[in-house]
C-alpha cells in the first residue's frame, strides 16, 4: 500500500532554493550521499562488533553506478538501512528540517557556505528532478521500504523489492544537470572527495579510494618509505619532501594529519594551497587559510579534524576557539620539529636551509610567537657558504665589525656579482659578507632588525668602506683642503646631472677605490618599500647616488696637479664612467661612447 504525505512544510519551494544557493558547487551532492553511505556502513560495523547486529556482514563496499541510458545515478551501500519509521523520522522530518534550517541561516550568505557541510541528503535535489530511496534495515524481520520524491514537498512511501540489507539512492538527473551523466565527471568527483573515505568505494568495477590513509595510523607504525609513498600518492609530480610532521591529537580537540616540508626553491607562490582539509577522511577543501597559520601555507599534506566547524563563514572561523587552538598546535609542532632537526644534526639542517629557511623567515616575520623560537635556529649564510645562527654570527664578527656605538654591523649583499667591487674592498678590511638573496630577505632584515638589540644591517653598497662600519678613526688627507674642494666642485659641476650624483670627499686608504657610488641604507629601503606599495612618487624618480671621492688615491693627487682644461676633463670623465661601469650604471649612448673612445685609444 502506497502512502503519500507532506514533508513538514514551511517553505513551499525549498528545492529551487537549494539549487540556487549552492549553485556553483553542485558536485558536493555526491560527497554528501557517499558520506551518508559510509556513516551507515560504519554504524553497522559498530553494531556488529557489539553483537547488536547479527549474521554475516558480507561485502561492505559502497557502489556508485551510472546508468547513462536511464540518466540515473545510484549510490548503494550495505549499511544499517532504515525501517519505514526511520525513513519518516530521518528523511521526512529530520533531514528536511535541517535542510530548511540551513537555508534559513545562510540565505544571505550563499557564497560563503558553498563547499561546506550542512545540506546532507537533500543536496540530491541540486541535480535530480526525482529521488528514489530503497532501504532495508539490518533489524531482524525488517521489510524493505521505497521512498520517492519529485522535488516538490510531497513524498511517497511504498514497499520495495530490495532483498539485501542497506540503502540504494537513485537520482534521476535533471535536464540541467546532465553534466553528471558522464562517467569521467563522476569519477573525478569521487577522486576529489572520496579518495580517503574509510569504506571502499567502487565505481565502474574498481575501488577508487584508499580506506586506510597513512595519517590514520599510529606514527610509530609508519616508516620513512610509508611517508614518502604517501606524499607521492598526494602529489605525484612533486620532489621527495624534506621531512614531515605526523599530527595526532585527541584532546582537547581531535586532529590528525601529516604535514610535509617540500623543497622550495627561490620562489614562493606556486607551492601554496597544497594542504588538504578532511573531516573524518571526507575531503572538505584545499583552501585552509583560516585554519593553518599563514606562513605554514607553504607546507603540503593533509589535516583531518571533525572539530573544525565547516558550515560557517570565514570571519567566524577566524575567531573560533578550536581553530585557534589547532592553529597554535600546528605552529608549535612545526617549531618542535625544526628545533629537533637543528639539534640532532646541524649539517643536515644546514643542507636543508635553502628550503626550510623560507618557512622560518616567513614565520618569524608573520608570527610573533614563532619569532621567539625561530631565532634560535634561524640561520644566516655567508659568502663562504658557512651557516651561523644570528647569535653565533654576532659573536663571529664582534671583534672586527663593531662600530663606535658598540653595534655589531652585519654586512650583506643581495647580489654577490653585482656588488663585487664593494665586497672585495670589504674583504680586504677583514670583514665578512652575508648572502641575503632569498625572496624574503629584504623583508626579513627590516622586520627583525629592530628586534635584535645591538645589531645593524647594512648592504655592502650603502656606504664608503670606512663608513660602513664607522669606527671613528680619522684619516689624514694628503691633499690640502683647497685642492680637495676643487676636485669635488669640478666633479659636481661636470657630472652632477642635476643632483642625480652628489659628490663628497673622503680620505680613504690609497689603495681603496678612487670613486665609489653608494646609496645610503635607509634611502634604498625607503624606495624599496614605496615601490612595493605601488607608490610611484619615489619609485619612478631616477635613482640618486652619492659618489665618494677618495682624496688619498693617487689619481686625486694627480688631478690636483693637472692644469684645468680638456685633458683633465677627459681623465675625470674616464674615471667617472669606469665607476658607473663597475656598478652596471652606464647604459645606452653613454656606454657606446665610452666603448668607442676606449677602442680608439687602443688603436693609436
Ligand atoms: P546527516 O547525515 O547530517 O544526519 P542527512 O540529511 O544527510 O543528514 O541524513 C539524514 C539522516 O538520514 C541521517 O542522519 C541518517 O539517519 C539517515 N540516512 C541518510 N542516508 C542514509 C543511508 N545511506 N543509510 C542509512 N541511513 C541514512
Amino acid at each position: 500500500m502506497a502512502i503519500t504525505g507532506n514533508i513538514s512544510v514551511h517553505t513551499e519551494n525549498i528545492f529551487p532554493i537549494i539549487k540556487k544557493f549552492l549553485y556553483s558547487d553542485h558536485e558536493i551532492f555526491l560527497r554528501e550521499l557517499v558520506s551518508n553511505a559510509v556513516d551507515a556502513t560504519q554504524k553497522l560495523k559498530t553494531l556488529a562488533a557489539s553483537g547488536e547486529a547479527k549474521g554475516e556482514l558480507g561485502d561492505l563496499k559502497i557502489k556508485v553506478k551510472l546508468d547513462k541510458e536511464a540518466k540515473t545515478l545510484h549510490i548503494i551501500d550495505s549499511g544499517i538501512g532504515m525501517t519505514e519509521e526511520e525513513v519518516n523520522k530521518y528523511i521526512n522530518q529530520l533531514a528536511f528540517s535541517s535542510a530548511e534550517e540551513f537555508l534559513d541561516k545562510y540565505k544571505d550568505k550563499g557564497a560563503q557556505v558553498i563547499g561546506h557541510f550542512g545540506l546532507g541528503f537533500y543536496s540530491a535535489f541540486m541535480v535530480a528532478h526525482k529521488v528514489e530511496l530503497h532501504t532495508k534495515s539490518y533489524k531482524e524481520g525488517a521489510t524493505a521500504v521505497k521512498w520517492t520524491c519529485d522535488g516538490s514537498t510531497t513524498f511517497e512511501i511504498s514497499d520495495s523489492e530490495k532483498a539485501e540489507r542497506g540503502t540504494e539512492i537513485i537520482l534521476h538527473l535533471a535536464e540541467d544537470s546532465l553534466e553528471f551523466n558522464d562517467n569521467f565527471r563522476i569519477k573525478n568527483i569521487l577522486d576529489k572527495y572520496c579518495k580517503f573515505l574509510p569504506i571502499e568505494i567502487e565505481y565502474e568495477e574498481k575501488v577508487l579510494n584508499n580506506p586506510a590513509p597513512l595519517w590514520t595510523k599510529a606514527p610509530s607504525d609508519c616508516s620513512k618509505e610509508d611517508y614518502e609513498n604517501f606524499y607521492k600518492e598526494l602529489y605525484p609530480f612533486s620532489e621527495t619532501p624534506l621531512f614531515w610532521i605526523h599530527l595526532n591529537v585527541d584532546y582537547p580537540f581531535k586532529l590528525t594529519g601529516i604535514l610535509y616540508f617540500p623543497k622550495i626553491k627561490n620562489e614562493f607562490e606556486p607551492t601554496r594551497n597544497k594542504i588538504q582539509l578532511y573531516s573524518n577522511q571526507v575531503f572538505v577543501t584545499d583552501s585552509v587559510q583560516d585554519i593553518v597559520p599563514e606562513f605554514l601555507m607553504l607546507l603540503h599534506g593533509v589535516i583531518d579534524s571533525p572539530d573544525i566547524p565547516l558550515n560557517v563563514s570565514r570571519s567566524y572561523l577566524q575567531s573560533d576557539a578550536n581553530v585557534k587552538k589547532i592553529n597554535s598546535h600546528i605552529t608549535k609542532k612545526v617549531d618542535d620539529k625544526l628545533e629537533e632537526i637543528y639539534k640532532a644534526d646541524r649539517i643536515e639542517f644546514n643542507n636543508k636551509w635553502e628550503s626550510v629557511g623560507t618557512f622560518v623567515k616567513y614565520g618569524m616575520i608573520s608570527e610573533e610567537k614563532f619569532f621567539e623560537r625561530g631565532k634560535k635556529f634561524c640561520l644566516l649564510q655567508n659568502k663562504a657558504n658557512d651557516y651561523f645562527t644570528i647569535d653565533e654570527y654576532k659573536e663571529k664578527v664582534a671583534a672586527t665589525q663593531t662600530d663606535k656605538d658598540n653595534k655589531a654591523v652585519f654586512l650583506y649583499s643581495n647580489d654577490l656579482k653585482a656588488h663585487d667591487s664593494f665586497i672585495q674592498a670589504i674583504e680586504k678590511r677583514g670583514y665578512d659578507v652575508l648572502r641575503m638573496d632569498g625572496v624574503l630577505d629584504n623583508h626579513f632584515i627590516s622586520n627583525i632588525e629592530h628586534k635584535w638589540e645591538g645589531v645593524q644591517w647594512k648592504r655592502v653598497d650603502s656606504d664608503s668602506i670606512d663608513k660602513l662600519i664607522d669606527k671613528d678613526v680619522k684619516k689624514e688627507s694628503v691633499l690640502s683642503e683647497k685642492d680637495q674642494t676643487a676636485i669635488k666642485d669640478t666633479f659636481a659641476n661636470s657630472f652632477g646631472n642635476a643632483g642625480q650624483f652628489v659628490f663628497e670627499n673622503e680620505a680613504l686608504a690609497p689603495d681603496d677605490q678612487f670613486l665609489t657610488l653608494i646609496t645610503p641604507e635607509w634611502e634604498r629601503r625607503m624606495k624599496e618599500m614605496q615601490k612595493m606599495q605601488g607608490m610611484s612618487m619615489f619609485g619612478n624618480m631616477p635613482d640618486t647616488y652619492r659618489v665618494v671621492i677618495n682624496t688619498n688615491h693617487a689619481l686625486s693627487v694627480k688631478l690636483s696637479k693637472m692644469e684645468d682644461g680638456e685633458v683633465k676633463m677627459q681623465v675625470m670623465k674616464q674615471a667617472f664612467d669606469l665607476a658607473r661601469l663597475s656598478q652596471n650604471l652606464l647604459h645606452g649612448e653613454e656606454l657606446t661612447a665610452f666603448i668607442q673612445r676606449n677602442t680608439k685609444e687602443l688603436s693609436v
